[in-house]
């Protein structure tokens, strides 16, 4: 397991010097967010409980996922939204959710303690229940967000809404500042991200003069405000499906911006004295459904271990990244997970199997690709989620102009290909990976590609990537899998059950197929896990006979929830990690 450390304490061994560097180097002093964070008060945090402490309770409502983006730290807190509009925080113990979004409705089974829902983690705690036109399902909380996320194209059509406080009534910048923001440079920067296809569009109204004060912070109050404020002007909300709130310098709310990740509509916090463009970028980037990208930091001699640092705003080539002035395109993982790549009209990501030379284009341009590489790098076990090497090459191109800036352009940005790792279904997993780590880390950040002639090897992937050539025109990498890879089929696990439809009592029967080259592969290990219409999970292994086929058997209980049941299996066949899943109804 990765940990996490908080990137206020990683910054105080390093970050003020590197945040410094930048200052001076670029000349601006515009970074994410002015001040530390300090009595800051999350919407969840006013919820109060109508219930004694540590009582046990089923709680469903509408999931909030909010992040505050401050000057070296993202805070991240989860509320529910109770059907009376109330919220209750939600504490996780573990693996707070991260395949979820703002909006979704959700049951949660946990134990109320000074007015917080604790959970013990966020895929067993919480299932997501969906309604139908005549009843109510339930699907499994296991099951990760759809790819693409919701409400990704077309014309996004935007209330931005100006308010100040009643004791600082202030217009620190004009309407038509902010319509130039946003409709202008907010819409250049998503429709060069969205390759054309996604587009910011919609209305600034104030100033409106709220009656809050600048001295406090309560960023659903704001809302509140700003909303009521619009509509008693005869704004309509229900003509637009994102919701911002820009208001002048508050201290007490300390963040540079704020935004939930997803929802419908989605609403974010814009706060200062000026409209920071790279703001607006990063925090319409959670309003789409975008948790961070981060820098996976595994020390001056390893580009991946066990165990690295996280970075929280570490991917200096993302806007969903470090804080800096400029607004680089999102990362593939994160293109890929709104559907701006390799989903309908997008540019291609071509995914790797075999070994051999690939080419692909400039990250930043549009057309059919591939603009990027995708390569399996292993499969979890127990959940039989895939972790995906991403290569792409990114050149001084639109929003990526500012890569020929000579801090970048002396680095290697342009003349390698860049790394990233990111797994299926969970949307805070982006990592940058450091391809020269014996430079220090805070040098590494300007200097992570993997330049021609140089390998990088992933020896538990058995796979070595080579750069064989990186010019304007797009890159060449060769990838090799040992064993020297097959133009036949790979090596791949099916599962089945022998029903579609049980009733409780019967047994299901679920047979997992493992073959090579269109061959069944004999004594493999396969890992079953079951998990219920309820979210628990069932495990268990078997091992394939000459047939290639491992069976695992489960009896369904009178007990056992009605519903959608997700079968999965996982092995290692030759070498080459795989899993399947399969679903089945319990009547
Ligand atoms: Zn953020």
């Amino acid at each position: 397991m990765r940990k996490q450390i908080s990137p206020r304490i990683y910054c105080s061994v390093f970050c003020s010097a590197f945040l410094l560097a930048v200052v001076v180097l670029l000349g601006s002093t515009a970074v994410l967010g002015q001040t530390n964070p300090q009595g800051q008060e999350t919407p969840a945090a006013t919820a109060q409980s109508q219930v004694g402490p540590s009582q046990r309770v089923q709680l469903e409502g509408e999931l909030e996922i909010l992040y505050q983006d401050f000057k070296a730290q993202g805070r991240l807190s989860y509320s529910l939204k109770l059907p009376d509009g109330t919220r209750v925080p939600l504490r996780f113990v573990k693996h707070p959710p991260t395949h979820l979004l703002t909006g979704d409705h959700v049951r949660a089974n946990g134990q109320l303690s000074g007015g917080s829902l604790i959970l013990y983690s966020g895929s067993t705690s919480l299932t997501k229940t969906t309604t139908t036109s005549n009843s109510k399902t339930t699907t499994t909380s296991t099951a990760p967000s759809s790819i693409p996320v919701p409400y990704t194209f077309g014309a996004q059509s935007t209330l931005v809404i100006l308010v100040n406080f009643q004791d600082d009534a202030i217009e620190p910048y004009a309407v038509a500042d902010a319509q130039n923001a946003f409709f202008v440079t907010a819409n250049n920067f998503f429709m060069e991200n969205s390759y054309g296809q996604t587009s910011i569009t919609g209305t600034v109204v104030g100033w409106y003069t709220i009656p809050e004060s600048v001295t406090t912070c309560n960023t659903s109050q704001i809302a509140t405000d700003a909303q009521n404020a619009a509509v008693a002007a005869g704004t309509n909300l229900s003509n637009y499906t994102r919701y911002v709130y820009a208001f002048p310098q508050n201290n007490a709310c300390g963040f540079a911006g704020s935004s939930y990740v997803g929802g419908n509509p989605s609403q974010s916090w814009i706060n200062g004295s000026s409209l920071d463009i790279h703001v607006i970028d990063h925090e319409l980037g959670h309003a789409f459904g975008l948790w961070h990208s981060h820098l996976d930091d595994c020390g001056t001699t390893a580009t991946i271990c066990s165990s690295g640092t996280v970075v929280e705003y570490g991917d200096d080539l993302d806007t969903m990244g470090v804080p800096q002035t400029a607004s680089a395109h999102y990362n593939t993982f994160q293109k890929e997970r709104l559907g701006w790549l390799n989903y309908g009209a997008s540019p291609s990501i071509q995914t790797v199997q075999t070994s051999g030379t690939y080419t692909i284009n400039p990250y930043e341009l549009g057309g059919s690709g591939p603009n990027a590489l995708k390569i399996l790098k292993s499969t979890d076990p127990t959940t039989g989620a895939k972790t995906w090497y991403y290569i792409e090459a990114r050149q001084a191109i639109g929003f990526d102009a500012f890569l020929s800036n000579s801090i970048y352009y002396t680095q290697n940005e342009t003349t390698g290909v860049l790394f990233h790792v990111g797994t299926d279904g969970d949307g805070n997993t982006s990592d940058l990976l450091d391809m020269t780590p014996a430079t220090p880390t805070y040098y590494g950040w300007f200097d992570p590609s993997l330049v021609a002639n140089q390998d990088f090897q992933d020896s538990a992937a058995g796979v070595t990537f080579t750069t064989e050539s990186v010019t304007s025109a797009g890159a060449t990498v060769n990838v090799q899998f040992s064993g020297g890879g097959s133009t036949t089929q790979s090596p791949s696990l099916a599962v089945a059950t022998n029903q579609t439809n049980y009733s409780p009592g019967q047994t299901v029967s679920i047979a997992a197929t493992a073959t090579s080259g269109g061959s069944p592969v004999a004594n493999v290990s396969v890992s079953f896990a079951v998990t219920k219409a309820n979210g628990s999970q069932v495990t268990g292994s078997a091992t394939t006979g000459k047939d290639g086929v491992a069976v695992y058997k489960l009896r369904l209980k009178q007990t056992d929830p009605a519903g959608t049941y997700i079968a999965g299996a996982a092995a290692t066949i030759k070498g080459n990690p795989d899993s399947a899943t399969t679903e089945f109804t319990l009547q």
